[in-house]
């Protein structure tokens, strides 16, 4: 189901100062790659390139196939789920799942089975009529990641989701969004500054810097051949 992502030498500059250079990465169907780096690295700036909301100063953007660098955001079939990007306050659960099923035109028993799937497969089956205020932290992420998912998209974006959680509830949804990325076999491109969730969760990690992809490697090699002294620097930092 998942569809790889090329980013081509892709820039972006902000009144002449370069928030991404050069960014150059094949992500492959069903990979799961983050990009792992300190704040203000690009991160953000290089995700928003891929979701479309952002337009590249140069390079290409690719799914599958398509070159979507001209695509606007709502045309390219990505689900997304930010640390900030907050449900619909004044919508139930279930309306928040359901909300890009309408969009889309759906038939309601159709919206119905697929909001119903989407709340087992975040284990929130009885909570459909809540509202977003009534449920913690972890529950509301949860019910982000299912909205994404809903509309079954190739390819899934994720910023920084669980920055907002204590440890524990972290890794246990690091566990469970990777399970459900695996399960589904979508293609994932997750930010994250916290190397150790980088290193468990991803098949490749790509590790920014100043706006570069200093090295692009599976966490094994990263760790025992970092490719710079930063490199080196920023992984090592879990021991
Ligand atoms: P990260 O997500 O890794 O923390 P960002 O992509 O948010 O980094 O930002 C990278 C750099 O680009 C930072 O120096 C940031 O201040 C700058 N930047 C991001 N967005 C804008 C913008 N809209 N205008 C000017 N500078 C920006
Ligand atoms: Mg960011």
């Amino acid at each position: 189901m998942g569809q790889s992502v090329e980013i081509k030498d892709v820039w972006k500059s902000f009144g002449g100062f370069d928030a991404v250079r050069s960014a150059t990465v094949k992500i492959q169907a069903g990979e799961f790659l983050s990009l792992l780096g300190p704040s203000g690295s690009g991160k953000s700036t290089l995700l928003m390139m891929v979701a479309g909301f952002l337009q590249p100063t140069s390079g290409k953007i690719l799914i599958g196939d398509e070159d979507v660098t001209a695509v606007p955001a709502n045309r390219r079939g990505i689900g997304m789920v930010f640390q900030k990007y907050a449900l619909f306050p004044h919508m139930t659960v279930f309306e928040n799942i359901a909300f890009p099923l309408k969009m889309r035109k759906l038939r309601r028993s159709e919206i119905e089975s697929r909001v119903g799937q989407a709340l087992d497969l975040v284990k929130l089956r009885d909570l459909g009529s809540r509202l977003p205020i009534q449920l913690s932290g972890g529950q509301q992420q949860r019910v982000a990641v299912a909205r994404a998912l809903v509309f079954e998209p190739p390819v899934l974006l994720m910023d920084e989701p669980l920055g907002a959680l204590d440890k524990k509830l972290r890794e246990e949804m690091q566990f469970e969004i990777k399970n459900l990325q695996q399960s589904l076999g979508v293609t994932m491109v997750y930010v994250t500054h916290d190397q150790e969730e980088a290193l468990t969760m991803s098949d490749r990690v790509a590790v920014m810097n100043h706006g570069e992809m200093q090295q692009i490697a599976d966490p094994k090699t990263l760790y025992r051949e970092p490719g710079s002294p930063f490199v080196a620097d920023f992984v090592g930092k879990m021991n």
